[in-house]
């Protein structure tokens, strides 16, 4: 069956099988794992992750998609096809039904990164790794630390959960149809334990995301409105701060004593 890639699906393929095999490899599957797949569009990942592991959870929301997706993984029967999107997929109920982590792999569409990386994070002691091949400039954002611009809020969130890492680039001319910015393979292993302690995490991500939120003023008038200037004043003075301090200059160690004060 022949399919009209959808644009407002994401759905730019991954036609190269030296990079489809490199991000597998990349995922250093074992036998007896289970791999949940997001976004499995013509199976070609699937295929190879099927060979590796005990059962694969091809997700694929495009139904037309799926069901040629079903015929083309019609010889592997480790593999279950789920026609949904990854967004309302009950995920934490198959979770549940596992002995072990899960490992979770996708070639994802741009435009919904963000909330699929939310998603993920709600299950941070149920998941193992993910590896995601998205935007170049996303995955740049996501490894940064304090100083560059690509530093932000959503680094931080995910930082505290996993530790991020651009495994490789890919060009764009590897996907068909092409599209116009370049990806990178992203590794995000997850943590057994957040990367900083902190009381309050609520507190921790509100503080970071109102501080980014106003992230070219410095930290102290970001920050008026949810935090007493005695306690700000206290943070600079115990943690040796710069009162001046924009931001971005933070790692997420200051931001979780912040936090705690
Ligand atoms: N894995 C295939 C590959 O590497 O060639 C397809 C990748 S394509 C970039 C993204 C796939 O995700 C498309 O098949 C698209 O239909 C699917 N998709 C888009 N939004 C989705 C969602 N919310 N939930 C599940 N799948 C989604």
């Amino acid at each position: 069956m022949q399919i009209k890639p959808k644009k407002s699906l994401g759905q730019n393929f991954l036609i190269d099988k030296n990079i489809q095999g490199k991000i597998i490899s990349a995922c250093q599957l074992k036998p007896d794992d289970t791999v949940l797949e997001i976004g499995a569009g013509r199976g070609e990942l699937t295929k190879i992750i099927a060979k590796q592991v005990n059962k694969v959870l091809a997700l694929e929301i495009d139904h037309h998609l799926c069901a040629s997706l079903k015929d083309n993984l019609r010889g592997y029967g480790n593999v279950k096809v789920i026609n949904q999107d990854i967004l309302s997929f009950k995920l934490r109920r198959h979770l549940l039904k596992l002995k072990n982590k899960i490992n979770i792999v996708g070639n994802i569409p741009y435009y919904i990164t963000t909330p699929i990386i939310e998603y993920l994070l709600k299950y941070p002691d149920k998941i193992e790794s993910i590896i995601l091949t998205v935007q170049k400039e996303f995955a740049k954002r996501i490894v940064s630390g304090p100083g560059p611009k690509e530093y932000g809020s959503f680094s931080c969130f995910v930082q505290y959960y996993a530790m991020a890492k651009i495994l490789f680039y890919v060009k764009n001319t590897c996907f068909f149809p092409t599209p116009k910015v370049d990806s990178a393979v992203l590794e995000l292993k997850i943590r057994p334990e957040p990367s900083v302690k902190v009381e309050n995490e609520k507190m921790l991500f509100k503080i970071i995301r109102t501080a980014f939120n106003k992230r070219r003023k410095i930290l102290k008038n970001s920050l008026k409105g949810i935090i007493p200037q005695q306690k700000l004043e206290l943070f600079f003075k115990e943690y040796h701060v710069n009162p001046n301090i924009r931001p971005e200059e933070l790692s997420l160690q200051d931001f979780a004593n912040l936090a705690n004060i």
